[in-house]
């Protein structure tokens, strides 16, 4: 018999919605509350390599996922020249298999919708608009109030509740998250038929520009700037900002740029980084995904990291006869070594990007290609 019965899981993005699927699925009474009035996820696109659909279909999502999302299996690289000539095309390692796409790009609202529809088809339990007020635990579980008044008990508590989460808080682990410096313009915008996978822009005004197809109509475009101050900006100005930046970029963009008209669809947010050192746990409460680790999205990792750290958690929980020290430690050495890699090879091409070096790019990339290859 597993060592939980019931689970709290704080939050439903990826890592808290694959967590209660999978500890739903065998059998574990699942609460979930999502902060969130109800399924909704910041309206752009994901990169999504094979070690992150390696995850998905062990969540039995992996076909609606690419029904819906935009497979590619390889990457191009384009000119800031007047005419966006194409300067190499290359095949991306298929990490999660050879009978998994490379890659896929999606929605993320639709990425979100399939994992909550998903998860209520397993039993778990959710409100939106909910979240946890107070925790406080013995040896045998954890009393958790919510803010809507209500208080139970359950053997586990899982905080999968993003960057600024606030079960880390109420544990009372400091962690403190640090700018890196840039800053990226996110805007979901349609597909030109010529775009079949991720091109990518660099030199320009921009660090990086680039777009990700998400599906066959749509695709979402990305700027990347020095990070600066760009809040309170009216939806016009930021509108404004996202077409000047991307008027300097040619070839598919003329066309993206000419749909981009709904500001809308546009998002800013500045690349930011922190990691957790172990233990990811205290007591019976046990941190996930961006709780612990984040990083600048430079080589697309953040999410496949975060649905790996469930899908661990998931088959070590299940596996577990108790709730201990030893089961966290176990949980860290699957996890921290491999995490690091992901998060300091991002740092290291965010820092080659600010110092406008020509790092090993190509070492680099292959490294964690074989890194992603091996199973979480
Ligand atoms: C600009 C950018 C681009 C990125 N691009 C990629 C990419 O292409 N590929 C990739 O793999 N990764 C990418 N990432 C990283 C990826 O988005 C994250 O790693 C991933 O979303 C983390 O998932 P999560 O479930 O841990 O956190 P989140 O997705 O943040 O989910 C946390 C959930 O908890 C909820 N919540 C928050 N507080 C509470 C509370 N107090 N109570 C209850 N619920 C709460 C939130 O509403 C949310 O639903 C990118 C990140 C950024 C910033």
């Amino acid at each position: 018999m597993p060592a939980v019965r019931n689970v709290l899981v704080v939050g439903g993005g990826s890592a808290g919605a694959a967590t209660a699927i999978l500890l739903a699925d065998a059998g574990i009474s699942v609460d979930l509350v999502e902060i969130k009035p109800d399924v909704t996820a910041l309206g752009s696109g994901i990169t999504l390599q094979g070690n992150a659909l390696r995850v998905l279909r062990e969540l039995g999502v992996l076909d609606e996922c690419l029904a819906e999302g935009y497979p590619a299996d390889k990457v191009v690289l384009r000119a800031p020249d007047s005419a966006g000539t194409v300067l190499a095309e290359m095949q991306n390692v298929r990490s999660g298999g050879p009978e998994l796409p490379a890659s896929m790009g999606m929605y993320r609202p639709t990425l979100a919708r399939i994992l909550m529809n998903r998860a209520a088809a397993a039993g778990v339990k959710t409100r939106f608009g909910t979240t946890l007020n107070a925790i406080e635990q013995d040896d045998t579980g954890v009393e958790v109030r919510f803010s809507d008044g209500s208080a139970r008990r359950y053997d586990v508590v899982v905080g999968a509740d993003g960057l600024r989460s606030k079960t880390r808080l109420l544990l009372g682990i400091a962690l403190e998250t640090k700018a890196v410096g840039m800053g990226i313009w996110r805007v979901f915008a349609s597909r030109p038929p010529e775009v079949t996978s991720s091109e990518l822009f660099y030199g320009g005004p921009c660090y990086t520009a680039g777009y990700t197809p998400t599906s066959q109509e749509s695709l979402y475009g990305f700027l990347v700037e020095d990070a600066q101050d760009r809040t309170g900006l009216s939806a016009t100005e930021q509108l404004d900002i996202v077409r000047r930046l991307a008027a300097h970029y040619h070839g598919p963009w003329d066309a993206i740029r000419a749909s981009i008209t709904d500001p809308g669809t546009i998002h800013y947010t500045w690349y930011e980084t922190h990691l957790l050192d172990p233990p990811w746990a205290r007591g019976r409460v046990v941190l996930v995904g961006e709780a612990v680790h984040t990083c600048p999205p430079t080589i697309a990792q953040g999410g496949a990291m975060a649905l790996e750290d469930a899908s661990v958690l998931a088959e070590l929980l299940l596996a577990a006869d108790a709730v201990d020290d030893e089961l966290w430690d176990e949980f860290t050495v699957r996890r921290y070594g491999r995490v690091k890699e992901i998060v300091d090879a991002s740092l290291q091409v965010t820092q080659w990007q600010l110092d406008q070096v020509e790092g090993d790019i190509p070492g680099l990339m292959t490294r964690i290609a074989e890194l992603a290859s091996r199973p979480a």
